[in-house]
């Protein structure tokens, strides 16, 4: 069976690397700090090149990449992948956000490669983000792409804007879940997704 493909754009786009380079140099200065000495002197490029692999998935279609590894079949239970590992980046302070990603559909005529599920994670987690709004975008492009009977998506996340700064209590956590389908309309279903999610260790 022949699927449309997915080709990955890497994005060290050289012009925007070099553009950045100049920006980062002028932070440098303006923090106070001399971006001739020692140690600073690649420090520009490489923020550079660090920022744009971290905004990579602007540069990423995460519906084609669910399309392009969808396959017909008739399994009508949960299919779940936990514990994806996400690192992103908050939209109001520029600062990192990591925790794990739990999702599971239900599907309904069309599966996907898991690893698909995990890249759709990655690709929504490189941009500016709130978690909230991750977590949606997650949901959503899986309903869009399966039509399956149900998504759920629950991220637990730790903010460094919240720790780093300490406005509120170093270790908190949050969690953002959202739903679709059957997940919302039959509560026996969304509790057992609950309930395997948070059995950490089989
Ligand atoms: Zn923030």
């Amino acid at each position: 069976m022949q699927h449309p493909t997915y080709t990955k754009e890497e994005r060290f786009d050289a012009a925007t690397v070099e553009q950045l380079k100049h920006h980062y140099e002028a932070i440098l200065r303006l923090v106070g700090e001399d971006p001739a000495r020692e140690g600073l002197v690649k420090t520009p490029e490489r923020v550079a090149k660090a920022m744009s692999f971290l905004t990579k998935g602007y540069d990423e279609d995460p519906l084609a990449i669910l399309r392009s590894a969808m396959f017909r079949e008739e399994y009508k239970q949960m299919v779940l992948v936990k514990d994806i590992e996400l690192y992103s980046m908050c939209e109001h302070h520029m600062l990192p956000f990591y925790g794990k990603a739990h999702v599971a559909y239900i599907p309904d005529g069309r599966i996907t490669g898991l690893s698909k599920i995990a890249r759709v994670v990655e690709s929504f987690a490189r941009r500016l983000q709130v978690q909230e709004r991750l977590t949606v975008q997650i949901r959503d492009c899986i309903q869009e792409a399966l039509s399956p009977m149900g998504v759920a998506v629950v991220i637990e996340a730790s903010h460094m804007c919240m720790q780093m700064r300490g406005i509120e209590k170093q270790q908190s956590a949050t969690t953002t879940s959202a739903f679709t389908g059957i997940f919302l309309s039959d509560h026996r279903t969304r509790e057992e997704f609950m309930t395997l999610i948070s059995h950490r260790y089989r």
